[in-house]
């Protein structure tokens, strides 16, 4: 077989004219670190490498689309704050408006690259592609990840078909839902997985490709769409052996709004928590009862008797994305009668 009978039916490539535009907001990251050389994976700074430097160690991404990009932070992502999120939907909210951008791309760090995600999936008021990539190596580093990570998250905003789906986070050549996936490894270049549902999709050279779509509200049809101020204050707690009251105590006598709590197995709490918890939600903080297992879901009335104790079950919903959905709603004033039905619908 020659080289010829492999290009014999090429797929159509649009003249340069007719890119689609693409905004590419970058927010730091291993994917913009630097190391002292370039074989250390490890010891290396997230966040240094501007934008334009990413965007030269691919050239392939001028005949996908024109890209506008802009550094609208440069930090390691375990720095992520309630503030910069606000910030950052606010842009998205404002250069997916314009008509000529077909879709947006945003170059963000690992660690907290799911709750980013999520809090996007359900604040940004459009149908257009989103697409949130990462790399697991710096850069600088042999076989860095990053390049190829930027190519195809370019490609799958630039794709009409990757619209409509919330969120999306393209990394290692797959397209996850930002409602589903989260961080499984602390150097594995294949880091991210959405444990029980599946990826949503793939991206491979010039293929982008879905296999489902997101069922729970997101996007348009989220009621979150566009919310401003400051978050309210919920943090999460853990359930485990030996477990005291004592953080529990603090935060409910330091005026939290709400408490996550990331409980052992299906959900299940440690006495002392679960006595802590009833007081805290007695004295009108929301308890969100999740599980640290990583994967499964937390059943309402399973392991703890939620309605007795007027607490919410997280359902599938992992402890950090549980604190993002219940910090929207509290903001957003959603009545505690209704707070369980939200976490099965978003
Ligand atoms: N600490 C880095 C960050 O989250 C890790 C990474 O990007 O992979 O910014």
């Amino acid at each position: 077989m020659t080289a010829t009978s492999h290009t014999a039916s090429p797929r159509y490539v649009a003249p340069a004219a007719e890119l689609p535009r693409i905004a590419l907001l970058a927010t730091g990251g291993t994917i913009a670190g630097s190391a002292p050389d370039a074989t250390r994976t490890a010891g290396y700074q997230a966040g240094i490498l501007g934008i334009q430097d990413l965007l030269s160690a691919v050239p392939a991404l001028g005949g996908i689309a024109h890209i506008h990009a802009e550094q609208v932070a440069q930090i390691d992502s375990k720095d992520m704050s309630c503030a910069l999120w606000q910030k950052l939907a606010a842009r998205l909210n404002a250069v997916l408006s314009q008509p000529d951008v077909a879709g947006a791309v945003i170059t963000h760090g690992t660690d907290t690259l799911e709750e980013t995600a999520y809090y996007l999936h359900l604040t940004l008021n459009s149908h257009k592609p989103v697409v949130i990539t990462a790399a697991m190596r710096p850069a600088t580093a042999l076989s860095a990840d990053g390049p190829l990570n930027l190519l195809n998250a370019v490609r799958v905003a630039a794709d009409p078909i990757s619209g409509g789906r919330g969120v999306l986070v393209a990394v290692n050549n797959q397209i996850h839902c930002a409602r589903d996936v989260v961080k499984t490894s602390t150097y594995a270049v294949d880091a991210f997985h959405s444990p029980e549902v599946g990826v949503l999709g793939w991206v491979q050279d010039d293929r982008v490709a879905f296999q489902r779509m997101p069922l729970q509200f997101h996007s348009v049809e989220s009621e979150f769409v566009g919310i401003t101020g400051e978050l309210p204050a919920v943090e999460v707690v853990a359930s485990y052996a030996g477990v005291s009251r004592i953080a529990v105590d603090a935060l409910v006598e330091a005026g939290v709004r709400g408490i996550v709590v990331a409980g052992t197995g299906n959900g299940s709490l440690h006495v002392s928590l679960q006595q802590a918890l009833d007081e805290a939600v007695q004295r009108g903080v929301t308890v969100v009862r999740a599980s640290r297992v990583g994967s499964g879901h937390v059943m309402h009335n399973g392991a703890a008797p939620d309605d007795q104790y007027g607490f919410v079950s997280a359902g599938n919903l992992p402890p950090f994305k549980a604190r993002v959905l219940l910090m929207l709603a509290l903001q957003a004033g959603v009545p505690a009668e209704r707070m369980q039905s939200l976490f099965e619908n978003y």
